[in-house]
């Protein structure tokens, strides 16, 4: 296919497709790869569904054959939409439609939408397909890949859920246009986790290419120049597929997270607690910003990188509008005590022991899983 790059996932080729414009392609190929159903149902927010809703419908619409239904349901937008009660609404919805198993969901949006759409998918007469088609930046490099479903509850996030992989990935990258700023920052520091832990070489064309990441995803660059617009939108296309095919790679290793996938957690042991404490008003990035130089300062006081790679971590996360500090008002939020506590539960854990992914430099994490590390270097590290 012209243009479109695929990425394996779980030894099933193609399972990943990256490209720009890709709506005609994913209702084509959707509903050739995924045929055996009577019913597709797209699962949507109210955010999305004036963009792209209706176009996806038509095209979608377009290559069904007689006996085949195409039914829609917009959600509300936010967090909130991972719940109980949402889960339970769509599936009454199912159910009122006559769905049975021959059912394919289609989720359209974010990671919230992913993540409720793959729960519904692996419990709805006890498994149904579904496909992911992440709008968002991070869910283009992190949520849809790796098949982990769930819902919040009072209790945290994401604590009931399954895993349930998806037929297929599509990556739309036009649908970066309309996502809001600080939405593309919250998925860049996914991407910057990704290449430090794992590529030197894409966390150098980060470090340089911050114009021209930015150029491709609002779309107009210099549009006179057309060829600078081609090259801009290949250099995003690479990133995003590097990015991508890392995670696949290490969900196919390690699917339901023995070791290697606890990688992916570099800077989120400190970060999910910062969130804890800093949410809503610090999205995930955000917070996973600062525990990536926190986690790589760790790295640095237990002796197993140079301070070279906190400065370099700390420039890139700044170039791509990240925070590096936290303000007066967040301190104050995040006494030494009680990130402490609300790191110790992590689902990562074993016991009591804290387990940190450390660097060796950039592009290199010191082992193929989280290390072993105590508390009284967390504390110190943290109360600097
Ligand atoms: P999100 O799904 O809430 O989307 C952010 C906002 O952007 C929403 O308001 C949405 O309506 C809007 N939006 C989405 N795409 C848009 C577009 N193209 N144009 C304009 N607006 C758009 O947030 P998110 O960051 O994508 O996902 C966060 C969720 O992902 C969290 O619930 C988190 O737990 C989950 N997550 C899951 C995994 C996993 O492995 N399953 C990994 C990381 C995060
Ligand atoms: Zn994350």
């Amino acid at each position: 296919i012209a243009n479109i790059t695929t990425i394996p996932l779980l030894n099933i080729p193609n399972l990943i497709q990256i490209g720009y414009q890709l709506m005609d392609h994913i209702a084509s190929d959707l509903t050739r790869n995924v045929n055996n159903v009577s019913n597709y149902v797209i699962i949507t927010d109210t955010q999305l569904a004036p963009l792209y809703l209706s176009t996806l419908y038509k095209l979608i619409q377009s290559h069904l054959k007689l006996n085949q239904r195409l039914l829609t349901r917009i959600l509300p937008c936010g967090e909130q939409s991972k719940s109980r009660n949402t889960k339970a609404q769509i599936e009454d919805f199912l159910l009122n439609q006559k769905c049975t198993r021959d059912t394919c969901l289609i989720a359209l949006g974010g990671g919230v939408i992913g993540d409720l759409v793959g729960f519904v998918a692996s419990t709805f007469m006890r498994g149904v397909p579904f496909v992911q088609i992440p709008t968002t930046l991070l869910a283009m490099v992190d949520s849809s890949i790796g098949g982990k479903t769930a819902i919040d509850t009072a209790h945290g996030k994401n604590l009931i859920g399954t895993f349930w992989q998806p037929k297929r990935i599509y990556m739309n990258l036009s649908f970066l246009e309309t996502l809001p700023k600080r939405e593309i920052a919250n998925g860049m520091a996914e991407v910057i986790k990704t290449f430090a832990i794992s590529n030197e070489p894409e966390f150098i064309k980060l470090e340089n290419g911050k114009n021209q990441i930015e150029s491709a995803i609002l779309g107009f660059s210099d549009q006179s120049d057309a060829t600078k617009l081609d090259a801009d939108r290949s250099m995003l296309m690479s990133v995003v597929s590097a990015c991508a095919a890392y995670k696949a790679y290490i969900v196919t290793e390690d699917e339901k997270e023995d070791g290697l996938r606890g990688l992916l957690n570099f800077g989120h042991s400190i970060g999910h607690a910062y969130e804890a404490h800093l949410s809503p008003e610090w999205l995930h990035g955000e917070c996973v910003s600062l525990g990536l130089i926190h986690e790589a300062e760790l790295s640095y006081y237990l002796g197993h990188c140079s301070s070279n790679v906190i400065s370099r971590l700390k420039k890139c996360l700044q170039l791509y509008d990240l925070p590096i500090k936290f303000d007066e008002k967040s301190k104050h939020r995040l006494g030494l005590a009680q990130v402490m506590d609300t790191m110790k539960v992590d689902k990562k854990n074993k016991g009591d022991q804290k387990r940190i992914v450390l660097l060796k430099k950039v592009g290199s994490a010191l082992d193929n899983k989280p290390t072993d590390v105590s508390d009284v270097a967390i504390e110190h590290v943290l109360s600097k």
